[in-house]
C-alpha cells in the first residue's frame, strides 16, 4: 500500500538521536532552546515555544490569549479536531466558519459575513483559528484585518503549513496573527515523533505559554512574586501542564529542518506532476494564491461526481483495493458525535459539507517515487474514465 503521507528519516536523523541518547540529558538538556532558536530563525519569528504536540501547543496559545467560559473561537470545519477541541479545553465554545470552494480554507468573505451577525447579538469570537489547509496559506492580510477591526485575536494552525511562505514571509512570522502553531507529527512537512511548537513576537504571550508548558513553574526572580529562599528556588505561578517535547524529538526536529527545504521542493514537484497528469480526469485541485508558496502536506482531489459513473466511497474504496493508501481530510468537525452531542445547534456549512462529499487525498511526501506517483495515476485513471 502506498500510503498517503510519510516520514522521511536519513542516517543523519538517526545519528542525531544516538548523540542525545548517549549524552547527559534526555530532557530539558541543549536540543530543545536549540530547536526553537532554529525555527525561530527559520520563522523570522522572535519567539519560539516547542511542545509536546501541536494539540498542547494550541490549548497553551488560547490559554495564553485568556480563552475562558463563556468565550467563543472559530475555526474551519474542514481540518482535524484539535483545531477546535482547544477551545473546550478552556471552558469556551467553538463556532465554525465556511470554507472557500476553491482553496478549501476559511473563507474571509464568510467570516466577515458570520462577524456582522455576531457583532449585532453581542456573540463576538475571543479567538479565530485559521488553518492552512494542506499547507496553502489562508487570506490571512484579509483575516488580520477584520481581526483589528472586530478585535479578535488570530492563531494560525500551521500544523501543515511549516516551509510555506505566505506574501515571501515564511510561515509561521505571525506577520498577520498572535501566535502560530506547528505540528511534527510523522505525518506532516517535518516531524520529531510527537511534537509541537508555538511562535509568536509578543514577548509576554511567549512568557505565558513557557511558564503553562512546564507546570505554572519558573526560576527566574524577575517573575517571582516574593525572593528567592537559595539557589533552589523556584515557584508555581499559575497551573500549568507538562507539555515539554525533549531533548531526543528536538534533536529529531534540528536534524529534519535542515531537509525541511528539500522536502517542500520534493512536495512541490509531486504537486506539480499530479497537476498535469490529472488534467483529464474529472477532477478539481485545490486552487493556490500567486502569492504563496503551499508546503504541500496534502494533496487533495476533489471528484466531478456528475460525470463519474461511481460514488466517492466507491473510488476511495477502489483505490484502496488498487494499493493506492487515500484518505480524507477531513470530517466537517461538526458532524463528530461529542460536537452533536454538546448540541450547540451548529450551522450547516454547506461549502465544506460539499467538500466533504467529493474530496480524496492523494498520497504525498518528499520519497514518494515517480513509479509509485505514475501507479497512483493510473489506478486513478482506470476507475474515473
Ligand atoms: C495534525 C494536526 C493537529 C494536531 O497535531 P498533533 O501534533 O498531532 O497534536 C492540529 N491541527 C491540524 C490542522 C492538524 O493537521
Amino acid at each position: 500500500m502506498i500510503p498517503y503521507g510519510k516520514q522521511s528519516i536519513s542516517e543523519d536523523d538517526v545519528q542525531a538521536v544516538i548523540e542525545v541518547l548517549r549524552s547527559d540529558y534526555l530532557t530539558q538538556g541543549p536540543a530543545v532552546p536549540q530547536f526553537e532558536s532554529a525555527i525561530s530563525q527559520y520563522c523570522l519569528a522572535e519567539n519560539a515555544i516547542a511542545v509536546s504536540n501541536a494539540t498542547s501547543a494550541l490549548h497553551i496559545a488560547c490559554l495564553a490569549l485568556d480563552l475562558k467560559k463563556g468565550d467563543y473561537l472559530w475555526t474551519s470545519p474542514i481540518t482535524f479536531v484539535a483545531s477546535a477541541n482547544c477551545a473546550f479545553y478552556c471552558g469556551a465554545s467553538v463556532d465554525f466558519v465556511d470554507i472557500n470552494p476553491e482553496t478549501y480554507n476559511l473563507c474571509a468573505v464568510a467570516l466577515e459575513e458570520k462577524l456582522q451577525r455576531a457583532k449585532k447579538v453581542g456573540k463576538l469570537p475571543k479567538i479565530v483559528v485559521p488553518v492552512h489547509f494542506g499547507g496553502e496559506p489562508c487570506d490571512m492580510a484579509r483575516i488580520y484585518e477584520l481581526a483589528c477591526e472586530y478585535g479578535f485575536k488570530v492563531i494560525e494552525d500551521a500544523s501543515h503549513a511549516i516551509g510555506g511562505k505566505y506574501k515571501n514571509q515564511p510561515i509561521g512570522s505571525c506577520h498577520y496573527s498572535d501566535i502560530t502553531v506547528f505540528s511534527f507529527h510523522p505525518v506532516k512537512v517535518i516531524t520529531t515523533a510527537e511534537g509541537g511548537l508555538a511562535t509568536t513576537n509578543n514577548k509576554e504571550l511567549a512568557h505565558r505559554m513557557r511558564l503553562l508548558r512546564s507546570h505554572g513553574i519558573t526560576r527566574d526572580q524577575e517573575h517571582m512574586v516574593s525572593a528567592k529562599d537559595g539557589p533552589w528556588f523556584y515557584e508555581q505561578v499559575l497551573l500549568g501542564f507538562n507539555y515539554r517535547l525533549n531533548d531526543i524529538q528536538a534533536a529529531l526536529g534540528l536534524s529534519q529542518l535542515k531537509r525541511l527545504d528539500s522536502f517542500v521542493n520534493a512536495r512541490h514537484m509531486i504537486a506539480n506532476r499530479y497537476a498535469d497528469l490529472l488534467l483529464d480526469l474529472p477532477v478539481k485541485i485545490q486552487k493556490i494564491s500567486s502569492d504563496s508558496y503551499s508546503s504541500y502536506h496534502l494533496y487533495v482531489i476533489r471528484l466531478e461526481l456528475d460525470k463519474i459513473n461511481h460514488s466517492h466511497k466507491q473510488v476511495f474504496e477502489q483505490l484502496k483495493a488498487k494499493g493506492v493508501g487515500v484518505n480524507i481530510h477531513y470530517i466537517p468537525v461538526y458532524k463528530q458525535p461529542y460536537y452533536q452531542y454538546l448540541n450547540q445547534n451548529y450551522q450547516a456549512c454547506e461549502s465544506a459539507e460539499q467538500y466533504y462529499r467529493e474530496a480524496i487525498s492523494l498520497p504525498i511526501y518528499p520519497n514518494l517515487t515517480e513509479s509509485k506517483q505514475e501507479k497512483v495515476f493510473s489506478a486513478l485513471r482506470a476507475i474515473l474514465l
